[in-house]
């Protein structure tokens, strides 16, 4: 059993378009694990500082290298590129999967602030998922013997206007998927989800493909932005271990999550269907924000005998093991650089310094195959 704090990091992107459009000014400092933010109206010494695990540099200092790939100017530039990202995060999440804990990433923050950029990536410029799903296989390849089999199998779903879509096929029920609680685990889980196994790094990247062609294709005939939803990817990957006594099964579900545009989104002027869409839109994170507070209470020992209200949603119903259950959990916090952006960006941080204060309880899940 290990008990420890979700750990969390924030990242900084460079500048967009439509920032340098508006002459933005830059209000993000890192220095160490520390990050400072200047609200654009005071002046600097009023800046707010907060701490967290990782504090990513990937606003300058980088250079497109011939293949595309981002990555720090020279030997004295902070630029944090993909790799370092990985390294410090990726490498975790594996780890602890090949020992037999669950695991959770989940990215938060505005849209355009770079949470797909980190999970998912763009072109040769891969995030965490990818080159984790291509380092889980190099080491199951280096790994494999006749006293060890491994067994991988993909999810995808996301989650809109509170309602489950399987991203693995095109089929999409009425009402989406039914979201059930396991009988004896607890667990909620969605009735009827499409898990796929997966044989190599190709097979993933190839579902992975499919499930984000799906995503688009069903935000086009919505007319919504995929922005609007939250998107896991989980990956079941079991070990079966044979010694003399017979064998045993170790199992880690690692959860990817990339939530929703975490901007407050106004009600105003908008009825019917988009009122019903943006009031559940809100819900779900509110209710994730309500789920965050309850386990930090419990975690600071301020409360000890509360209920932590994860049915207050489908995200939250999903996510219970990831916060507050039996699972080693990173947060990735994006963060935009720009004035323009302060107060979305403070309300980014205030959410992070919440989270790295829940405290988890992980096991490792291993038991005699029948
Ligand atoms: P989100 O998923 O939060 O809506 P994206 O990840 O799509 O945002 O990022 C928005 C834009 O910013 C994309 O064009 C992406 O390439 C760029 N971007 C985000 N993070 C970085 C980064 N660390 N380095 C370089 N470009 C980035
Ligand atoms: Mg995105």
């Amino acid at each position: 059993m290990s008990e420890e704090s979700v750990k969390v990091a924030v990242r900084v992107r460079p500048f967009n378009q439509r920032e340098k459009d508006r002459n933005a000014k830059l209000i993000i400092q890192m220095n160490g694990k520390s990050t400072f933010i200047t609200d654009p109206r005071l002046s600097i010494d009023e800046q707010k500082q907060f701490s967290f695990d990782y504090s990513y540099w990937s606003h300058d200092g980088f250079v497109e290298h011939p293949s595309g790939i981002y990555q720090a100017k020279d030997s004295v530039s902070c630029y944090a590129s993909q790799q370092k990202v990985f390294d410090d995060l990726g490498r975790d999440v594996l780890k602890n999967a090949f020992d037999g804990f669950n695991c959770s990433l989940f990215a938060y923050g505005q849209t355009g602030s770079g949470k797909s950029y980190s999970m998912i990536g763009y072109g040769v410029n891969r995030g965490i998922v990818p080159i984790a799903c291509d380092e889980l296989f190099q080491q199951i390849q280096h790994k494999k013997d006749s006293t060890i089999n491994f067994e991988v199998a993909l999810s995808m779903l996301e989650v809109y206007n509170e309602q489950v879509r399987d991203l693995l096929t095109k089929e999409f029920p009425k009402g989406g998927l039914a979201v059930r609680q396991h009988p004896t685990s607890g667990h909620f889980y969605p009735q009827g989800l499409r898990i796929v196994p997966v044989g190599s790094y190709v097979d993933i990247e190839h579902r992975i493909n499919e499930g984000t062609e799906n995503r688009t294709i069903a935000a086009t005939n919505m007319n919504i932005t995929s922005s609007r939803a939250h998107t896991i990817v989980t990956i079941y990957f079991n070990q079966i271990i044979k010694n003399d006594l017979g064998e045993t099964k170790k199992t880690s579900v690692i959860n990817l999550v990339d939530l929703a545009g975490s901007e407050r989104i106004s009600n105003t002027g908008v009825t019917g269907d988009r009122l019903k869409e943006s009031t559940n839109i809100n819900r779900s994170l509110s209710a994730l924000g309500n789920v965050i507070s309850a386990l930090v209470d419990i975690s600071s020992g301020v409360k000890r005998k509360i209920v932590v209200p994860y049915r207050d949603s489908i995200l939250t119903k999903l996510l219970q093991n990831a916060l507050g259950g039996n699972s080693k959990t990173i947060m990735i916090a994006a963060l935009s650089p720009a004035d323009i952006n302060y107060d979305e960006t403070l309300s980014t941080l205030r959410f992070a310094d919440r989270v790295k204060r829940i405290k988890n309880v992980a096991v490792i899940n291993e038991n005699p195959t029948e």
